[in-house]
């Protein structure tokens, strides 16, 4: 009985080469037995590391296609010895890894990685108040990182002595193991454990780091933030992020703002809102207000005579700046006219007189009378437009 190539990887006859090479990556990620050590796992990874190597061969996939086993060794089988078995996998491993690695690693060995690396960016959040956000603020602040050993200068030992090759290894960095199994010799490879993967052992560890090159220490880091950011944003500083191992070259530090509620503003992008409590006698007769803008700058409000309820007064460049592209938003003073809910004796009078002059009574409004942008208007806009 002939085994299920294509429905092994899962993919259909017709299954072009890059879908077959997408099926095995997708399952080599989950069966690699760096990921999971279980002997079914390893069994089934070499089962489809076999798969996928015949039917991106041609000439194996043919034989496949037209009935046969490629990977049948006994004898009158579809012919496994030719280049595939044999002495191991030939070129066939090189193809194996760089689907598994995404073409990165190149070649059939992976070698020995560098002792020295490069270091890791790092994220650290900042809250300021919306008026730091409004003109840019210089800010100290602590981190906590991985930095340069002091002692050996990243060199990672006490001495100059260079280090040593790994015996385990014999500076290869990994270490390989032929597995019989139904489907012939499959050749896995792993980072060595005694030198993880470097090929290199340093006999004389400095005595700050431990031979690691890098130390973790808290310090204090001043950061420019310019003016205009906002929640969510982050700053770069690059350089000031994880020193790698070994002393490898340090990776960025990010600064995420975090933006403080402001008592009276409220920030949309780079505009700003706030809210003020109109009397309807200043409705009427019109006013002023007093209000410090976000940058502390005193403002006075005009509040015209004959102020709606929901009127606003825009205040141009009293929002917040732009960080990219310059200028500065808005200010949008919402007017909230308060109607008193009491009325003393003498008010009373004074408003039962001013009703008397006018004569208006309530009224239902419709389309006639109308106040172009009332809620009639905004009603009839608003059900309209859905
Ligand atoms: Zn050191
Ligand atoms: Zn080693």
């Amino acid at each position: 009985m002939s085994r299920d190539y294509y429905g092994t990887l899962g993919v259909d006859r017709g299954a072009s080469e890059s879908e077959i090479k997408r099926a095995y990556r997708k399952l080599a990620r989950e069966l690699h037995p760096d990921v999971n050590p279980s002997d079914e796992a390893r069994e089934r990874f070499s089962e489809i590391t076999a798969i996928y190597e015949v039917l991106t061969d041609p000439e194996k996939r043919r034989i496949v296609d037209m009935g046969g086993d490629p990977l049948d060794s006994s004898p009158g089988g579809g012919g496994f010895g030719g280049g595939f078995g044999g002495g191991g996998f030939g070129g066939g491993l090189g193809d194996v890894f760089e689907a598994f690695f995404g073409g990165g690693a190149g070649g059939g060995s992976r070698g020995p990685r560098s002792r020295v690396q490069p270091g890791s960016d790092a994220l650290i959040r900042v809250t300021l108040d919306l008026s730091e956000c409004a003109t840019g603020v210089t800010k100290e602040i602590q981190v906590d990182t991985a930095v340069l050993c002091e002692t050996c200068h990243g060199k990672g030992s006490a001495s100059d002595k260079p280090p040593a090759r790994c015996s385990m290894c014999q500076g290869q960095g990994e270490i390989q193991s032929v597995q019989r199994s139904l489907l012939g010799n499959i050749m896995t490879s792993r980072p060595c454990p005694t030198c993880a993967g470097t090929g290199e052992i340093i006999t004389d560890p400095c005595g700050s780091c431990s031979g690691q090159g890098r130390v973790r220490k808290r310090r204090t880091v001043s950061a420019k933030i310019p003016a205009g950011v906002g929640g969510g944003m982050r700053i770069r500083l690059a350089g000031q992020g994880e020193v790698g191992p070994g002393g490898g070259p340090a990776g960025d530090l990010y600064i995420e703002v975090t933006e403080r509620r402001h008592p009276v503003f409220v920030r949309d992008g780079d505009a700003l809102h706030c809210t003020v409590r109109v009397p309807v006698v200043d409705a009427m007769l019109g006013g002023s207000v007093e209000l410090e803008s976000v940058v502390g700058e005193p403002l006075e409000i005009e509040i015209p005579a004959g102020t709606q309820p929901g009127h606003t007064v825009t205040m141009p460049g009293h929002g917040m700046p732009r960080v990219r592209g310059g200028g500065t938003g808005d200010l949008t003073v919402h007017m909230e006219v308060v109607v008193p809910e009491k009325l003393d004796r003498k008010r009373r009078e004074l408003v039962e007189q001013l009703r008397r002059l006018d004569g208006d009574t309530a009224e239902v409004v419709d389309e006639t009378t109308a106040r172009r942008g009332g809620l009639f208007s905004r009603l009839r806009d608003a059900v309209a437009g859905h």
